[in-house]
């Protein structure tokens, strides 16, 4: 290109592509590793990975390797038959969460749909069709998605919502047992509330939901598609929270749904669904065209493989554990900028004081300005809500990069205070 990529791309958006996405002004261009480089060849610490999804990191051998291997036999036939690859990535899931079956789709908001359908499937017969899913919750941007989000700013202009689905205050059994109605059918939530700014779910809030879902015949889906795939140190973040919690290992959730880190970045979401409702979805009643190619399937195989061989959940465990404490202890030295650190294991929250005097000039919300920060410093983060900031690495990030990310932080933090 004879200008500038930056002005020459940026240009490309704004005649091309719909502005549905408020972007940062960064014009990335290649990755490796932990590191991705924008268009001018600066370079920055990944600590967002495309919203939890590059979960190998950047441009990862074994991902290449499977991508080409698996795309000189076969890259896609449909559903219309059966290919190895997808029975055996079934095979993988199923033995990581339980006793059940799983059906694979593209995307995390299309897995929930899957799990939507599952529920008025069950609850047909009955009549009964109604899920309630958590305030500050998000499931996803389709029209079913943004009814099921607790969250109004994704529902606005998009009216009329699709009907049945009603909001309950998150980790608060009370408010879920008052709100079941005759219609009421699922519960949906996640595990650690992503967007909603990292608030993992309360031991005894998973195991209440069970109960009271055992009690009134509904079922419990939970929304695994970010805080999923080892990112709390466990493959599913309930089995990180019930850990040693007395009934916890008998925990099970009825449907679970998937996406982002299952594929390090190519396509693929999934749900799982637990053994007696494995079957309600018969052929003919639910599908896409392009679920479980054999091709995001290999790749899936593959990361899984890697995970397993280089125990990157112990390592996202243990590194994020480190990071979380450094995040602690940030929020002790300056209180005036952190307020706390949340989450757990790789999916974590550096919550921002409520007014710090330097962004007072700027209208955009805190998290954005300290996102923007980090960019020019020279690390990559995604904002929850207005006060937080995401920490969402690789699971194979070194230590030494976890180092060098919480000291560009501080160095921000510093600025601040
Ligand atoms: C990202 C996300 C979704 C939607 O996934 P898409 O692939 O964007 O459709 C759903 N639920 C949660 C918890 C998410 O973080």
């Amino acid at each position: 290109m004879v200008r500038n990529d930056y002005e020459s791309i940026r240009e490309l958006f704004a005649k091309n592509v719909v502005p549905s996405y408020g972007r940062f002004e960064l014009v990335l261009s290649h990755g490796a590793g932990s590191y991705v480089y924008d268009v001018a060849g600066k370079r920055y610490l990944d600590l967002g990975t495309g919203i939890a999804v590059c979960c190998l990191g950047h441009a990862h051998p074994a991902i290449t390797e499977a991508l080409v291997e698996q795309s000189k036999k076969l890259i896609h036939v449909s559903n219309l038959y059966f290919t190895e690859p997808q029975g055996r990535l079934a095979a993988e899931i199923v033995k990581r969460i339980g006793d059940g079956k799983v059906f694979f789709c593209n995307s995390g908001a299309e897995a929930n749909e899957g799990l939507y359908k599952l529920a008025r499937k069950f609850g047909h017969d009955e009549g009964r069709f109604e899920i309630l899913t958590a305030t500050n919750s998000f499931h996803g941007r389709t029209l079913a998605g943004i009814a099921a989000t607790g969250q109004d700013k994704v529902k606005k202009g998009f009216e009329p919502a699709v009907t049945g689905f009603r909001h309950i205050t998150f980790n608060d059994l009370e408010a879920a047992r008052n709100a079941i109605s005759p219609a009421t059918i699922a519960i949906l939530i996640e595990g650690v509330q992503g967007e909603g700014g990292v608030t993992p779910a309360t031991p005894a809030y998973l195991l209440g939901l069970r109960q009271l879902c055992d009690e009134k015949k509904m079922l419990l889906l939970m929304d695994g598609v970010q805080c999923g795939h080892y990112r709390t140190g466990k493959f599913q973040s309930f089995q990180r929270i019930l850990e040693g919690v007395p009934g916890g290992d008998q925990f099970l959730p009825d449907g679970l749904s998937m996406a982002k880190s299952l594929g390090g970045g190519f396509p693929i979401g999934a749900f799982w669904a637990r053994a007696p409702f494995a079957n309600l979805l018969s052929a003919g009643t639910h599908g896409t065209t392009y679920g479980g190619t054999p091709l995001a399937c290999a790749v899936a195989l593959k990361i899984l493989e890697v995970i397993q061989q280089e125990k990157l959940d112990e390592q996202a465990r243990k590194l994020g554990a480190g990071l979380k404490s450094e995040i602690e202890r940030l929020a002790k030295s300056y209180p005036a900028v952190v307020k706390s650190a949340r989450g757990m294991g790789f999916i974590l929250g550096i919550e921002l004081a409520e007014k710090i005097p330097a962004f007072a000039a700027s209208d955009k919300t805190p998290a954005l300005q300290f996102v923007n920060r980090l960019h020019a410093t020279g690390v990559l983060t995604v904002p929850a809500g207005n006060q937080i900031v995401r920490l969402l690495p690789p699971l194979n990030l070194k230590a030494k990069e976890a180092g060098e990310g919480i000291s560009i932080i501080e160095e921000v933090v510093k600025s601040l205070a």
